[in-house]
């Protein structure tokens, strides 16, 4: 059994990954997911990356260093007219303190000129992994559609509401969390990332 440690702080994402590398048929019984807080860890990793995979492999370098197979994850909205922002600031585009609300209300000014169009974005995850030997791999997901003018559903978070998936035709916010793991960026990375770790494990 081999112990993966996710690189996070938030329990939303914790359970959300330890349900996928737990139910994933090639992983099943071969890994144990622990988290930060289950291994006393409360440091705050800064992620001062210029990329998403580079914060992903800052924070998963910090797991690696304290000696445990460590998973991280990066995540964000690149939007085609705006040049790929908020990108890497995705959480804070409006500022601290983070605020949903406040992000798509900046993301909506920014792109009130963006004829529909070019309202054309992704969300992009990258998942890296580091061993505290030093090998390292990431994979990357990514979910294509565009960006409505006003929100439609209730569901998911940040900005779900406003991003209309070529997949699924609808929201994200307007999806179930199947439909929505089924297409997303996250889930994606996690499907390739789950297929990849095992050339990695111990048999
Ligand atoms: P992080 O990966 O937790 O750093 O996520 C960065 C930010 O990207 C989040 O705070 C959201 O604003 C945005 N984001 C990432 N994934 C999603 C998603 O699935 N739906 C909506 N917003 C997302």
């Amino acid at each position: 059994m081999t112990r993966l440690l996710l690189a996070t702080h938030n329990q939303n994402k914790v359970r959300e990954l330890r349900r996928l590398l737990q139910d994933d048929p090639q992983l099943q019984g071969r890994v144990e997911v622990l988290s930060f807080a289950d291994i006393g860890y409360h440091t705050d990793v800064p992620e001062n990356g210029a990329t998403f995979a580079e914060n992903a492999l800052i924070k998963a370098h910090a797991g690696a260093a304290l000696g445990y197979v460590t998973v991280a994850d990066d995540s964000g909205l690149e939007v085609d007219a705006l040049g790929g922002a908020p990108g890497i600031f995705s959480a804070r585009y409006a500022g601290e303190p983070c605020s949903d609300a406040a992000n798509n209300e900046k993301l909506m000014l920014e792109m009130q000129a963006v004829p529909d169009e070019q309202r054309t974005a992704a969300f992009v995850c990258t998942i890296a992994c580091v061993f505290p030997d030093g090998r390292q791999f990431t994979v990357r997901g990514e979910c294509r559609g565009r960006m409505l003018r006003a929100p439609l559903g209730e569901g998911g978070f940040g900005y779900d509401p406003y991003f209309l998936s070529d997949d699924l035709g609808c929201t994200l916010a307007q999806a179930s969390e199947e439909q929505k793991n089924a297409v997303s960026h996250r889930g994606r990375a996690m499907r390739q990332f789950c297929r990849k770790v095992v050339d990695y494990l111990a048999p």
